[in-house]
């Protein structure tokens, strides 16, 4: 069984790629705790790739890394790297957002998600990217998901993340569509 590395000590993050990587010949574990990587990329790909190469580096095996955010077209593309740290809560990053939108006619925008992994010498062997178009709304609506949820709203399925189950999202959000992408190469590389 090949053990792969989880770049993050996120638990809700292990569980939902666990998900993904179910009944394949892998054992996820997080990385260390005290093992940090700093964000110096300039796109999703390069901090993902840079996380899944030092990670793996430092404990020898393979590592799994990814990086998403939300960009918003009108916005030129932010919070995107910054959505985590737009403001000090995630309540106060989404009225941020909110704020920046006022009177704004063009409410379009993306979650991106890029994943890569890398061998336990450092080497990115598969990287993907997945995008999830939808539009924000003026206020929130639904109660479950986490970060900008509650006002990204999906036209396809009429809701918004907050609102659609945990099976729903993972087949269309952006980090579901990343690991799908993944998956065929990584069954190949893992036969
Ligand atoms: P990271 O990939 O864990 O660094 O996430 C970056 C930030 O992007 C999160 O803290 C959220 O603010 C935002 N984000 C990424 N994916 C999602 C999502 O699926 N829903 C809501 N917010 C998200």
């Amino acid at each position: 069984m090949r053990k792969l590395v989880l770049a993050t000590s996120n638990q809700g993050k292990l569980k939902e790629i666990e998900g993904y990587l179910q009944g394949l010949d892998i054992e996820l574990v997080l990385k260390s705790k005290d093992l940090e990587v700093e964000e110096t990329g300039s796109t999703f790909m390069e901090n993902a790739i840079l996380k899944a190469s030092q990670v793996a580096l430092a404990m020898g095996e393979w590592a799994i890394a990814d990086d998403s955010g939300l960009m918003i077209d009108a916005l030129d593309g932010a919070p995107g790297l910054f959505s985590a740290r737009y403001a000090p809560t995630p309540e106060e990053c989404i009225d941020r957002v909110l704020r920046e939108l006022e009177g704004k006619n063009n409410r379009q925008g993306q979650f991106v998600c890029a994943v890569a992994i890398a061998s336990g010498d450092g080497k990115i062997i598969l990287q993907s990217e997945g995008i999830c178009r939808g539009e924000i709304l003026t206020q929130r609506k639904g109660q479950g998901g986490f970060g900008y949820d509650p006002i990204f709203y999906v036209p396809k399925i009429g809701q918004t993340f907050a609102e659609i189950s945990s099976e729903t999202k993972d087949q269309i959000s952006h980090r579901g569509l990343a690991l799908e992408n993944l998956l065929p190469q990584l069954k190949e590389l893992l036969s």
